[in-house]
């Protein structure tokens, strides 16, 4: 956006010249869009589920109900679609709360314990897809932080990491000191990542397939709430993959 304002002398008004203000406003403008964007992914998010919601009901009193096989298949769809909404609000909730306040309250943390605490917590999802998480957490990894958040950085790469792999594969979770910090590495043998995606991949409601991340549960708001987390916590996360062998997701930490 550009302003010209006209230069007059004082006692003839006569013009003297032309000052040319130029407002730099596409940060503005590229601001207004993401939002924009965010709006009509969320609603899409949000309306896709709802829609199957409301024509499994329909269809069910229209007098599917009657078959027993019919009933149990739609009420299960139902609630797989509820679970999807809750998941996403619960993701936006997540977002907008680490968003409005960047600066997390820290206290000592240990990286081993938390590491522990969420290779249980996927256990059961990897051993059904009879994937190996192989444990490379050393002992008394301590770093500040926010233990639930870093809990949840660590449970979204390695849900990631089980989602994007095959069957049988191996997942290596590593948690040591480096001495100006600490790293948290998560190594997959899966689909990998190109190199165009891979820029992508830390924004908002970006997948790589939309369809392979929904059924997997995802809601495309996992790693952009980790680098939010991260970010927050002075650290940084950075990605390493190669389609078709496997995604390395290394966070590190920097001590104050
Ligand atoms: P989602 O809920 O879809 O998993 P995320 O924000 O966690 O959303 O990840 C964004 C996208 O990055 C995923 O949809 C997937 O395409 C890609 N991705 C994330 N982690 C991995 C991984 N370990 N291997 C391959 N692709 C991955």
């Amino acid at each position: 956006e550009v302003s010209v304002i006209p230069v007059l002398s004082r006692k003839k008004r006569n013009l003297l010249g032309l000052v040319v203000v130029m407002h730099d406003i596409t940060k503005l403008k590229k601001l207004e869009h993401m939002r924009k964007d965010f709006v009509a992914n969320v609603s899409h998010e949000l309306r896709t589920p709802i829609t199957s919601i409301k024509g499994f009901a329909e269809t069910l009193l229209d007098g599917a109900k009657n078959d027993p096989e019919s009933l149990d298949m739609f009420l299960n769809i139902m609630l797989d679609e509820s679970n999807r909404i809750q998941s996403l609000v619960q993701d936006l909730l997540d977002l907008s709360k680490i968003e409005q306040n960047d600066e997390i309250p820290k206290e000592p943390i240990s990286l081993t314990e938390i590491a522990e605490h969420s290779i249980n917590t996927v256990s059961t999802v990897a051993t059904k897809k009879d994937i190996e998480l192989v444990n490379k957490i050393d002992q008394n990894v301590v770093s500040l932080g926010d233990k639930d958040k870093m809990t949840q950085v660590m449970i979204n790469l390695l849900s990631n990491a089980i989602s994007y792999s095959p069957r049988s594969s191996q997942i290596i979770l590593t948690v040591k000191d480096v001495g100006d910090g600490q790293i948290i590495s998560v190594q997959d043998n899966g689909i990998g990542i190109s190199e165009d995606e891979q820029k992508r991949i830390f924004e908002r409601f970006y997948r790589v397939d939309k369809a392979r991340s929904r059924d997997s549960g995802g809601t495309g708001l996992g790693l952009s709430i980790t680098k939010h987390i991260i970010e927050a916590h002075n650290g940084q996360i950075k990605v390493e993959s190669e389609v078709g062998q496997g995604s390395h997701f290394i966070v590190k930490l920097f001590n104050e």
